[in-house]
């Protein structure tokens, strides 16, 4: 079996043979970036680069970059557990092309590594082109021999790339795999995309125009490539399963769960072991970059995350910490790649079971209030906004745990209420502000608080430069 870890050597030894530096995946939290919240594609540590700021002393990179998408304009932590490909945490494996090579290069090499070193069937792939990009479509008829119908034309944000409002930009070329009938979902462009059936792995990011403030556009003289493959997701397709869930790595930390909650999964269970598995590696990568958790900015999103999973330990029957005994079988399987998890691991396991300590403190007089104030509610029905945002502010319930919560019996949050009990305790708060005297910094928190929206106070919401590929 290719192994997660085979994966990843395979990848970037192809990339390294040729020409490319292999360059370190960069921390989760940004160096040079205060308006992105976490680190989430392999391009981020290289946006200097692109923009010509910064120089390296190479022109071809390779990388696995760690990312989180649970926060900002990428977040797909609602996703988790409920499709067979998102993640919080997950590895983008990288090439780079800083003004050297450009597209026909990056196709050709793509079309190589897919189906020749991994071997993926061709008669399953297709991809997806800018719909006015001609070139890119001649290309993979030229290379990968592809027919018409297997290059898909999109006309939206989801084939042109852009950095920012400016800066450089693209159009860009993904590719899919039909995973087979028996998987629900249509082909990319399609009202039933979402669907797993047709799997997107990589996006290759043709960067070839300058945008400017004016709207205008301009061909770089000197285009380059950035491109990211999800290496879940080409393990679940290398291992021919159905979810990334059921890879070898994320299958060894289940095999752990199991074995700290004293019973295997079962259909009815098996998302709460695939959300606890996905956090645990996103509390864990983020605690060894240095986030904490807290109440506000990176922290919070960090808490976030961490309560959601003990809230499933707890519906696996735990009423005791857990989650930390879990961090040895991750270091096992992501250790050797990412030498900081085993330095940190003393400072994970015991961030993680204070945390979880706190957590159960308040988690059942929560729970009780939630049940005492949801009686009589049934499925269709909707709990307050009111009760939502008490069990937020003072038993450290955040919305979507409250929602999650109820999400069995088919009761929802009244969400605008809650969103106004919110923007009370805000106007309240502001109010009572006194803070360090510095106007300036108080006027930027509320600002951020503000723009953030109420439902979440996340701080970095203005993220505004996209980081993803
Ligand atoms: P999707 O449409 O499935 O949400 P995306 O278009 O948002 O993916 P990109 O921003 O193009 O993803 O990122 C490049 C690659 O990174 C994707 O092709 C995929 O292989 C991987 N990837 C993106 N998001 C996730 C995630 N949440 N979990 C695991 N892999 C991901
Ligand atoms: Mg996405
Ligand atoms: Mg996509
Ligand atoms: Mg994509």
């Amino acid at each position: 079996m290719t192994s997660v870890n085979d994966i990843r050597s395979t990848f970037l030894d192809f990339f390294a043979k040729n020409g490319h530096e292999k360059v370190s995946s960069s921390p989760l939290v940004p160096r040079n970036d205060p308006t992105l919240m976490f680190t989430n594609a392999g391009m981020v540590q290289f946006k200097n680069v692109f923009t010509g700021l910064e120089k390296r002393p190479y022109s071809r990179a390779t990388t696995s970059q760690k990312c989180v998408r649970a926060g900002g304009k990428h977040n797909d932590l609602d996703n988790v557990g409920f499709t067979a490909r998102h993640l919080t945490f997950f590895e983008m494996l990288g090439n780079f092309s800083f003004g050297d090579y450009f597209k026909e290069e990056a196709i050709d090499m793509a079309w190589a590594l897919v189906t020749k070193e991994f071997g993926l069937d061709k008669d399953k792939l297709l991809v997806t082109v800018y719909h006015t990009d001609d070139e890119a479509a001649d290309l993979w008829k030229k290379i990968a021999g592809l027919s018409d119908d297997k290059i898909i034309r999109i006309p939206t944000s989801d084939n042109f790339w852009t950095m920012g409002d400016t800066g450089p930009c693209g159009p860009c070329s993904e590719i899919f795999i039909d995973r087979g009938e028996h998987i629900w979902g249509g082909p990319p462009g399609t009202p039933e995309e979402d669907g797993d059936r047709f799997l997107e792995f990589w996006n290759l990011v043709f960067m070839q125009y300058e945008q400017f403030a004016d709207g205008t556009q301009e061909a770089l003289p000197n285009p380059s490539i950035d491109t990211g493959m999800g290496l879940e997701r080409m393990a679940s397709i290398l291992q021919g399963v159905e979810s990334v869930f059921e890879t070898d790595m994320f299958r060894h930390v289940i095999d752990a769960t199991a074995s700290a909650v004293g019973h295997a999964p079962t259909p009815e269970n098996v998302a709460s072991y695939r959300v606890i598995a996905d956090h645990l590696r996103s509390m864990s990568f983020l605690i060894a970059d240095g986030v904490l958790p807290a109440n506000e900015g990176r922290g919070y999103v960090l808490r976030r995350i961490m309560r959601r999973a003990m809230r499933h330990a707890t519906l696996l029957g735990t009423n005791a910490p857990t989650i930390f005994k879990l961090v040895p079988s991750l270091v096992r399987e992501m250790g050797q790649a990412y030498p900081d998890l085993v330095a940190g691991e003393a400072m994970i396991s015991e961030t993680i079971r204070l945390e979880e300590e706190r957590f159960l403190k308040t988690l059942s007089r929560g729970l009780q209030i939630l049940e005492d104030e949801s009686t009589g509610l049934g499925k269709g029905d909707t709990l307050a906004g009111e009760t939502a945002f008490k069990l937020y502010d003072t038993y450290g319930f955040p919305l979507d745990l409250t929602q999650d919560a109820l999400r069995l019996r088919g009761v929802s949050v009244d969400q605008t209420g809650f969103d106004a009990a919110m923007a009370r305790q805000k106007a309240e708060a502001r109010k009572n502000w006194s803070g360090s005297g510095d106007a300036a910094t108080s006027a930027v928190w509320f600002a951020i608080a503000d723009a953030a929206g109420p439902t979440e106070f996340l701080g970095y919401e203005t993220e505004d430069s996209d980081g993803a590929v």
